[in-house]
């Protein structure tokens, strides 16, 4: 037993978007339905449309930044009424019952962590993700969007938002503490706007100084280009931590020769090809190299009480249905200023 909503689905790898009708389930007894309003374009989106991370199911529905209202509720549910403001982000199920899932760390689950899309439940109902109407998800993967955040812009909070959000505080971002962000795209102006809230002194480290007005607007005191070297040699040793963004090799070494003793560079950026490193880079001050993969329902739900307490949300541009294939071009060309958002009302009925 099903319903039906409209949706934009990628037939096959890399192919542009088409309005298709898909299924949701019935609502279980733990279940929630939510009326999307935006779904944010992530680049994991595309690196996955477009098959860069393996094989992928299709036809795909991506989106796992997503926000919109509760319009029912199962039988058992506690957390959420109908007419809440709710978000879901990159995961809709897991076990519940593991040491990771018990620890808040559902997106570690040891039995198996259910993706928002391009994966299938245990069941075997294919997962689907925000760039549609409606959504059914267990009520435990909905986080509560306090009021004060605008929907559109709470979206991209949801993957971006909470991706930089953990790091940062798991390594300790906050006053006294210099925080280096490589790449000013969807994540990387999260993690300007998050570690400058948190009170660290932060800097770009973008391709070029194109957007160094947007950079210090969103928070951060020093903005450099990297392209033509002299920021790795005006800034050797400086920071406690980077964060790496960026979806294509960089050269990691230099990174760590701008790393205070004891700093961390954090990836949250996913190459697809093997990365080189010397180990010398690492103990010549007894640097870490590290990575940091979104984060469980608990540090989401802290996250979006943070950044409604500090007035964060992201940085978008809103766009329709028929603009999604070419907004990935630009996502891509980094032309992106500096989250698109979709509006997934402009979806065509059939
Ligand atoms: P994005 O909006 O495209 O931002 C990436 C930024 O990297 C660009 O804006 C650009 O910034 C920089 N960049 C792009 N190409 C570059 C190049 N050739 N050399 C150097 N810098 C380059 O992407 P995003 O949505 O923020 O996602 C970034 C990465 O994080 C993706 O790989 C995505 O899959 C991954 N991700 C990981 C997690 C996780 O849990 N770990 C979660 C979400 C996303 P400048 O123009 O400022 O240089
Ligand atoms: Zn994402």
């Amino acid at each position: 037993m099903s319903t039906t909503t409209r949706a934009l689905a990628a037939p096959s790898a890399g192919a542009p978007f088409e309005a298709v009708t898909i299924e949701r389930r019935d609502l279980r007894p733990n279940d929630v339905r939510i009326k999307i309003a935006y779904a944010g374009v992530c680049h994991s989106d595309i690196h996955q449309v477009r098959e860069e991370w393996g094989r992928a199911l299709f036809p795909m529905v991506p989106g796992h930044e997503i926000a919109g209202t509760v319009t029912e509720i199962g039988s058992d549910v506690t957390r959420h009424q109908v007419g809440d403001r709710v978000g879901v982000g990159c995961m809709v199920d897991s076990c519940g019952e593991c040491e990771m899932c018990e620890a808040d760390h559902e997106n570690f689950c040891q039995n198996r962590t259910v993706w928002t899309y391009n994966d299938t439940y245990p069941d075997g109902e294919v997962a689907m993700g925000g760039y549609s109407q409606e959504v059914v998800v267990a009520e435990r993967f909905a986080a509560r969007i306090p009021e004060g955040i605008e929907l559109d812009v709470a979206a991209p909070l949801l993957c971006a938002g909470v991706t930089v959000f953990n790091p940062l505080k798991r390594w300790g971002a906050g006053p006294g503490k210099k925080v280096a962000v490589i790449g000013l795209g969807g994540l990387g102006h999260m993690a300007v706007k998050i570690a400058a809230a948190m009170g660290a002194e932060v800097t770009v480290l973008s391709q070029s100084m194109s957007k160094a007005e947007d950079g210090k607007a969103f928070g951060a005191v020093d903005y450099r280009a990297t392209a033509d070297g002299s920021a790795f040699k005006e800034l050797r040793g400086s920071f406690d931590i980077i964060i790496n963004t960026v979806s294509v090799d960089v050269p990691l070494d230099r990174y760590l020769g701008m790393l205070r003793p004891f700093g961390a560079v954090v990836n949250v950026g996913l190459p697809t090809s093997p990365q080189q490193v010397r180990i010398s880079s690492l103990t010549s001050g007894d640097k870490v190299l590290t990575g940091s993969n979104i984060g469980g329902m608990a540090i989401t739900q802290e996250m979006l009480d943070f950044c409604a307490e500090h007035g964060i949300g992201a940085t978008i541009e809103t766009i329709s249905a028929d603009q999604v294939t070419e907004a990935y071009d630009r996502v891509v060309g980094s032309d992106v200023r500096y989250r698109f958002v979709i509006d997934v009302s402009t979806i065509p009925a059939e």
